[in-house]
């Protein structure tokens, strides 16, 4: 049994299996701007997307009404239920280091198959991705 096919039982979600995940360049551009713009803040939104062909496709972006001033803003969103087309989540890291700390995985592991964080510098490269346990996984921005 593949990852994907394991956590389709877990969620109870078989129909949201995946091979690949493609993220369209203008949600990519999309985040980068709203993470400069937020800067020293944090945001946060959650990624809209399908699965088609055995492929996650992330195809834009929905925002929550959260108070984005500080670390706490996952756990903010944590507390919203998820919109049916929401399928992973997005936010910054006003810093150098990408990686989830215990609160993001903590909301990892609950909501979502993939989640982003981008840090400083704000740029493709600095933009990490993660599945529900906190691994990093591979995408392709199309
Ligand atoms: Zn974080």
């Amino acid at each position: 049994m593949n990852l994907n096919n394991l956590l389709g039982k877990i969620l109870g979600t078989s129909k949201l299996e995946f091979d690949e995940i493609h993220v369209e360049g203008e949600v990519i551009d999309e985040i980068i701007n709203i993470a400069k713009e937020s800067h020293p803040n944090e945001f946060i939104a959650l990624l809209e997307g399908k699965v088609k062909d055995r492929i996650l496709k992330i195809t834009g972006l929905i925002f929550l009404p959260t108070d984005v001033s500080n670390e706490s803003a996952v756990m903010q969103v944590f507390m919203e239920p998820l919109s049916t087309n929401s399928i992973g989540s997005v936010h910054s890291h006003p810093g150098p280091s990408a990686s989830p700390s215990d609160a993001d995985l903590h909301f990892f592991s609950k909501k979502g198959l993939f989640h982003m964080i981008i840090a400083e510098p704000y740029t493709r490269d600095s933009i990490r991705t993660y599945d529900s346990w906190g691994n990093i996984i591979d995408y392709k921005i199309i």
